[in-house]
């Protein structure tokens, strides 16, 4: 009967001109709706986005997005906020591009002043993300350094919690990926450069967070569909992904009882500076993404709302999970 009655409904608006539709659905007057916002209209996810055939092209690690070709999207122009994130102060690591720069636009947008970190080399790109930061009259902290040491993440937490004043979300995002043929190419040094930059760094960082961390604080982790179904040729990388889901699921255990939070991001193939920058082979990246379901990669924008909905206090029973984004493979 209920459904009958929105069914009619529906179809009584369908019937009716778009604007008369609009102002039928209209709030009344001083009362706030977003559900009456203006409609947006459909957008088929497979043709939203670049797909391959894409050009060949390579940077110096770690790369600029800034250089890419397409430019990936990091939701620049589209992500819109609704205060779901008022008052929290984030720091984010690889904030200056990829999923972490989404992270860091999406998050002012709603609301949260955001610390972000990134490499010397990045600082081009991270200058771009702080400007829009504080274009939405939000705190924008850059703090550039090296991961792979343990003292400047102590460093770089104490300067967050200092510059804003409390330190609520974090988010362990930064990650080095250089393909490797064969585990003979692989150096000493690679792997323990990918090691220490993925695996040792959120340790760092969550170590010197946590006494700043109030119940009702968040923690999450960039992992992989490479923690499920690995590459041949990142044999280094993916056994940090699969790291990055457990410590997730187990902190998250650890730090229930606490009242804060800890989950995990999995994203598919999607179009950043990692990839163009030793992440994969120039065979691979002509395709890239075109293997997935969707026949494309995604973009850095696509999973900003993932972002935000796990630091959001309206998940305050999701602890411990995955949340993927994949086009269709990946399976967190
Ligand atoms: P990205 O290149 O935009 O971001 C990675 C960031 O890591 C860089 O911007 C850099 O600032 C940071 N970084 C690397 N080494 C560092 C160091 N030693 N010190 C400080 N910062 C360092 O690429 P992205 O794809 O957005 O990567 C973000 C996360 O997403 C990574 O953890 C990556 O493993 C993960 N991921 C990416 C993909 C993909 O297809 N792009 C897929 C699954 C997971
Ligand atoms: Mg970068």
């Amino acid at each position: 009967m209920h459904e009958e009655q929105n069914l009619s409904r529906r179809a009584v608006l369908g019937g009716l001109g778009a604007s008369l539709a609009v102002a039928a659905v209209a709030p009344l007057e001083g009362v706030a709706s977003p559900a009456a916002a203006t409609p947006a209209a459909l957008v088929n996810p497979v043709t939203k986005y670049p797909k391959p055939p894409f050009k060949g092209q390579s940077q110096p690690f770690p790369g600029l997005a800034s250089q890419m070709d397409p430019r990936p999207d990091h939701g620049e122009t589209s992500y819109k906020g609704s205060g779901r994130l008022a008052g929290r102060k984030a720091l984010i690591t690889g904030g200056d591009s990829g999923m972490g720069r989404a992270a860091a636009i999406a998050y002012a947008r709603e609301g949260a002043d955001v610390a972000i970190n990134y490499l010397p080399a990045e600082e081009a790109d991270a200058k771009e993300v702080i400007a829009l930061i504080k274009k939405e009259g939000r705190k924008g902290i850059a703090i550039p350094g090296d991961l792979r040491e343990e003292a400047f993440c102590q460093k770089l937490v104490a300067e967050a919690v200092r510059q804003l004043g409390g330190l609520d979300i974090v988010v362990n995002n930064a990650g080095r990926q250089q393909q490797r043929q064969s585990i003979l190419d692989l150096t000493t040094e690679d792997f323990d450069a990918t090691m220490k930059t993925n695996i040792y760094a959120p340790f760092w960082i969550i170590k010197a967070a946590l006494p700043h961390l109030a119940p009702g604080s968040a923690i999450i982790g960039t992992t992989s569909e490479q923690a499920y179904d690995p590459s041949p040729n990142l044999y280094d990388y993916a056994q940090t992904k699969a790291a990055t889901m457990n410590y997730v699921k187990s902190l998250a255990k650890q730090l229930a009882p606490k009242g804060i939070r800890v989950n995990g991001v999995a994203p598919g193939p999607i179009w950043t500076p990692l990839q163009v920058a030793g992440g994969s082979t120039q065979e691979n990246l002509k395709e890239f993404g075109g293997k997935t379901p969707m026949g494309r990669p995604g973009q850095p924008a696509e999973l900003a709302s993932i972002y935000v909905q796990l630091a959001a206090a309206d998940a305050s029973y999701a602890t411990g999970q995955v949340y993927g984004s994949a086009g269709g493979g990946g399976q967190p």
